[in-house]
């Protein structure tokens, strides 16, 4: 075995010596794949895939999120008028890290866009954006405003858009609806 001075040079840096040690380790390192692994594997993901997407698409978790009037009708949504559970649209959560669904509700003014942004991209993914009335898909009765965007679109990408102004709570639930369709194949994007 080598005899390590440990007096040299090359350990003023010990990081860079720990790097060599690990890179000079794994040339060495033969490692034998195991097919039953493989296969048991491939199997579990074949299997699983299809129970994780049926319970993606029955298990939407929507962000406790509203910008403006449209937000009220989001309240709405919540109702027990509505009883959205009973589709799996479950309880709104208030960290974006446990929701996959924005509804961008009301008008989206410049000065917003990039808190909507961090608070997409904290999102678990696969996430998926529903804009929610006529300001977030066009920007409403504000679309020649100086400081409010033309919609929600101009920003993330839009799986399912509600018209109305404002907009029912049972269209959320029909756009939620579209959206389980669209993630089980049934529509096309
Ligand atoms: S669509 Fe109508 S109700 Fe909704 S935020 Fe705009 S102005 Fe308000």
């Amino acid at each position: 075995m080598e005899e390590i001075d440990y007096n040299s040079d090359k350990f003023i840096n010990a990081k860079a010596e720990m790097d060599r040690l690990v890179e000079e380790s794994l040339k060495t390192r033969t490692v034998k794949p195991n097919v039953l692994f493989g296969k048991l594997s491939e199997l579990t993901k074949a299997t699983s895939s299809k129970a994780i997407e049926w319970s993606r698409q029955n298990s939407l978790w929507p962000m406790q999120f509203g910008l403006a009037c449209c937000a009220i009708e989001l309240m709405d949504f919540g109702s027990p008028r509505i009883d959205a559970e009973r589709k799996g649209y479950l309880l709104f959560r208030g960290t974006p890290r446990q929701c996959d669904v924005m509804i961008v509700a009301g008008w989206v003014t410049k000065s917003v866009i990039p808190e909507i942004k961090r608070l997409y991209e904290q999102m678990a993914k696969p996430r998926y954006v529903v804009a929610y009335g006529e300001c977030a898909t066009c920007g409403g009765p504000w679309w020649e405003s100086y400081n409010i965007i033309r919609g929600i679109d101009q920003v993330l990408p839009v799986d399912v858009f509600v018209a109305g102004c404002p907009p029912r709570p049972e269209n959320l639930f029909g756009a939620l609806m579209k959206l389980q369709k669209k993630l089980g194949g049934e529509i096309e994007d």
